[in-house]
C-alpha cells in the first residue's frame, strides 16, 4: 500500500459503516453475498469534481501535484498544487484507456500512481464477506455431517465403530505383576500354549480356549491378561463387555464377530474380554424376562468360541468379578472352563507390588517399604500404585528430592481418610471433636487387648471427617481372619469411647451425629461376635458362615438362615453387649477425668498427639497394660 491509502478519506467511512450495518443486520437472516458490493460506485457520483478534459487542462497548466490512477474503479484522484495537506483530491472519471492522460502526465512531469483502492476495499468487503459466510459454511457442513453420519450409522452400525482395542505389544512382563503369584504361576501355561502350541497340540492335549479370571476390582487381571499377552509376544486385543451392550439391537453380536475375525486374522493372539458378567449373565434371568440384545452377544460369544478349533492361537481370557451370575453355557468345557482366582494381595504379596511400584519412583532410603505394606492391609494392587503416586505428588509438591515416610503416612491417610482440610479455629465445636477423638485414644491405650494408637488428630478431613484416631493394624489378626472375643470387645468399647467422652463431659443431651458412624461398627461387630464366633450365651452356634465372598455380592445371600425368634434373641443379644461394653468406656472416662482434659487441650493445641506422646502422658497417671508397654518398645 502507498502512502495515500494509508489515510482513507475520512467522509467516506461513515456511508460505508452505514451500509455495512444494515448488511449485517441483513445478513443474519440470509447469505450475505452481497456486503460491501461496491461502495466506490455511490462515491464516484457524488466526488466527480472535475471532467477528464478539465483535468487535461489542469495538467497542461502545471496545476496538478499528482495523480493517482485507479485502474478498476476507472477513476483518478488529483491533487492539486497549493491544496491544502490534508483537502480531498479530486476525483476524475477516467475512460476505458487514457493514453493521452499518460502521455500528458509524463510530459508535465506530474507524479503519477497506480493504485488499487477499489481491489483493496473490495479485498476488505470480501473479507468481511467471508467472516460471514465461513462460519455459515462450517454450521453447515456440521449439519451435512451430522446426518450423514446418523444415516450410515444406522446402517452398518457395529461395524463401522468396532470398540475394541488392539495392541501389538503390551509391553507388560510378568515382572510387573506382583503379589498374586498363584495366578501368575496358573497363567504361566498359558504363555507356553501361545508360544509353542505344537508342544502340547503333539501330544494330542486340547489346548483351553477360554480363562476366567475371578477377583475384586484392582487386584490386576487387566494387567495379567496384558503380561500373558507381553510374555508370548501375541497381540492383545480388548474390549469391555459393557462395550458389547448397547442401544441398537445387534450391535454386540456383530462386534463379538468383528472381534474374532480381527482376531483370527492375527492368530496367534489373545483377546480380554473385560466385565464378561455384562453380557454373560444367565439368560432369560432378571426382571423382565431377560435382555434380547445380550442374550443375542451372549449367543454369539458362544458361537465364536466354538466355532474356532483348539489349536487356532486364539486364547480368550474374561475377566469378572460376579462369577455366580454368569451363565452356566459360558463355564462349559471348551469355553471358560479354567477360573484363576485373583484376590487382594496379602502382606507379603502388597510387599512385592510396593516393590514393582517403586522400580520407576525416587523413594528415600530410609522408607520401609516393609512397614508400607503392614500399613495397609485391604489395599489392592491398584490402591498401592496410587498410593505410590499420591506419595510422589505429595513429594513434587513439597519440593523434597524423594518420597520420604511422611508422604506415604500422608498419601495413606489420605485415600484412607480423606483430603486433610485447614485445621478448625478453637471453638465448642473443636473442643468436641477434640472429647470425642481423645475418648477413642484414651481407651485404645488402656484397654488391654486394644491395638495401640498410632495418632490421633483433629485436623478435619474431606468428607465431613472431622478428625480420627489411629491405631497401629494387627495385620497378622486381619490378615488370618483370627480375632478373639477380648479383641472384638475392647474394639466395641474403643469404638464407643468417642461417644462415651462426648456424653461424660457435655451431658447425653449433647451428643452429637458425629457417632453415627461409630455405632454402625458397633453393631457390626457385636453381631459377629454373636452370630459367627459363638460368643455370646445363645451357644456355640455359628449362625452366620464366614463369607469369605464378599467381594462378590454374595452376602446377603447367606443372611437369616435362622428364625424370626432367633433373630430377636440376637438383636437383644447385640444390643446388650453394646450397652455393657459403653457403660465400661463410660466408666474408664470418668475415671481419668484430668487425663482427659489434659490431653483434650494439648490436642486443641497441637492438632495432632502422635501415639509416642499420647502413650508417655498417660503413662504419668495411670500403668499402661501389657501391650501397650511392649507397643512402646517395638516403635522406638
Ligand atoms: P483389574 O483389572 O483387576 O481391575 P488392573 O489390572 O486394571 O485391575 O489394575 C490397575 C492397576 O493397578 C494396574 O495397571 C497396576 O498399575 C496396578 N496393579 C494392580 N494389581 C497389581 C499387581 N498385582 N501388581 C502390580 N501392579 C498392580
Ligand atoms: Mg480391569
Ligand atoms: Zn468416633
Amino acid at each position: 500500500m502507498n502512502s495515500f491509502e494509508k489515510k482513507p478519506p475520512m467522509k467516506q467511512r461513515p456511508t460505508k459503516r452505514a451500509a455495512l450495518t444494515g448488511a449485517l443486520a441483513a445478513s443474519l437472516m440470509m447469505l450475505p453475498g452481497f456486503v460491501g458490493g461496491s461502495p466506490a460506485l455511490a462515491q464516484k457520483a457524488e466526488r466527480d469534481s472535475l471532467s477528464y478534459g478539465e483535468l487535461l487542462q489542469k495538467i497542461e497548466n502545471r496545476e496538478v501535484q499528482r495523480v493517482d490512477l485507479d485502474e478498476t474503479e476507472q477513476i483518478a484522484k488529483v491533487y492539486l498544487k497549493g491544496q491544502q495537506p490534508d483537502a480531498q483530491p479530486q476525483q476524475v472519471r477516467l475512460l476505458e484507456q487514457n493514453p493521452e492522460l499518460i502521455a500528458a502526465l509524463k510530459a508535465n512531469d506530474v507524479q503519477f500512481d497506480e493504485v488499487s483502492s477499489a481491489n483493496g476495499r473490495a479485498a476488505v468487503g470480501l473479507l468481511i464477506n467471508l467472516m460471514w459466510i465461513l462460519p455459515l459454511v462450517a454450521l453447515m457442513l456440521l449439519f451435512i455431517r451430522r446426518s450423514a453420519n446418523a444415516s450410515s450409522q444406522a446402517m452398518n452400525f457395529g461395524k463401522s465403530r468396532a470398540r475394541f482395542q488392539m495392541e501389538a505389544k503390551t509391553g507388560i512382563k510378568f515382572d510387573d505383576v506382583a503379589g498374586i503369584e498363584e495366578a501368575k504361576e496358573e497363567l504361566q501355561e498359558v504363555v507356553t500354549f501361545l508360544k509353542q502350541p505344537e508342544k502340547f497340540t503333539a501330544v494330542g492335549a486340547r489346548i483351553p480356549k477360554g480363562v476366567l479370571l475371578v477377583g475384586p476390582p484392582g487386584t490386576g487381571k487387566t494387567l495379567l491378561a496384558k503380561a500373558i499377552a507381553g510374555e508370548a509376544g501375541v497381540p492383545f486385543f480388548s474390549i469391555s463387555g459393557s462395550e458389547f451392550v448397547e442401544m441398537f439391537v445387534g450391535v454386540g453380536a456383530s462386534r463379538v464377530r468383528d472381534l474374532f475375525k480381527k482376531a483370527k486374522e492375527n492368530a496367534p493372539c489373545l483377546i480380554f474380554i473385560d466385565e464378561i458378567d455384562a453380557v454373560g449373565r444367565q439368560r432369560g434371568a432378571g426382571i423382565g424376562g431377560g435382555n434380547d440384545e445380550r442374550e443375542q452377544t451372549l449367543n454369539q460369544l458362544l458361537t465364536e468360541m466354538d466355532g474356532f478349533e483348539g489349536n487356532t492361537g486364539i486364547i480368550i481370557i474374561a475377566a469378572t468379578n460376579r462369577p455366580d451370575v454368569l451363565d452356566a453355557a459360558l463355564l462349559r468345557p471348551g469355553r471358560f472352563d479354567r477360573q484363576v482366582i485373583v484376590d487382594a494381595p496379602d502382606r507379603k504379596g502388597r510387599l512385592e507390588i510396593l516393590k514393582v511400584h517403586a522400580r520407576n519412583k525416587k523413594i528415600d532410603a530410609s522408607v520401609s517399604l516393609e512397614v508400607v505394606a503392614r500399613r495397609t492391609p485391604g489395599f489392592t494392587g491398584a490402591d498401592l500404585a496410587n498410593l505410590l503416586n499420591e506419595a510422589a505428588i505429595l513429594t513434587a509438591r513439597r519440593r523434597k528430592d524423594a518420597i520420604t515416610q511422611i508422604e506415604i503416612d500422608d498419601a495413606i491417610d489420605r485415600l484412607t481418610i480423606g483430603l486433610m482440610l485447614n485445621p478448625l479455629l478453637d471453638s465448642n465445636k473443636k473442643r468436641l471433636i477434640a472429647y470425642h477423638e481423645v475418648g477413642h485414644a484414651l481407651l485404645a491405650t488402656l484397654l488391654p487387648h486394644a491395638d495401640p494408637l498410632n495418632k490421633v488428630t483433629i485436623i478435619p478431613r474431606s468428607g465431613g471427617v472431622g478428625g480420627f484416631s489411629q491405631q497401629i493394624l494387627n495385620e497378622e489378626m486381619i490378615d488370618s481372619g483370627l480375632y478373639t472375643r477380648a479383641w472384638i470387645k475392647d474394639n466395641i468399647t474403643m469404638t464407643l469411647g468417642g461417644k462415651a467422652a462426648e456424653a461424660e463431659v457435655f451431658g447425653e443431651s449433647e451428643v452429637t451425629g458425629g457417632a453415627s458412624n461409630d455405632l454402625k461398627i458397633v453393631t457390626n461387630l457385636a453381631r459377629k461376635m454373636v452370630t459367627m464366633y459363638g460368643m455370646s450365651d445363645l451357644g456355640l452356634v455359628a449362625l452366620e458362615t464366614q463369607n469369605s465372598d464378599v467381594f462378590l455380592g454374595r452376602d446377603w445371600v447367606t443372611r437369616n438362615e435362622y428364625s424370626e425368634e432367633m433373630a430377636t434373641k440376637i438383636d437383644r443379644k447385640v444390643r446388650e453387649i453394646a450397652i455393657s461394653c459403653y457403660q465400661e468406656a463410660r466408666r474408664i472416662i470418668r475415671e481419668n477425668r484430668a487425663l482427659v482434659d489434659r490431653l483434650v487441650e494439648l490436642i486443641v493445641e497441637q492438632e495432632t498427639i502422635e501415639g509416642e506422646q499420647f502413650r508417655q502422658i498417660v503413662a504419668e497417671y495411670t500403668k499402661l497394660p501389657e501391650k501397650q508397654q511392649l507397643a512402646v518398645l517395638s516403635q522406638s
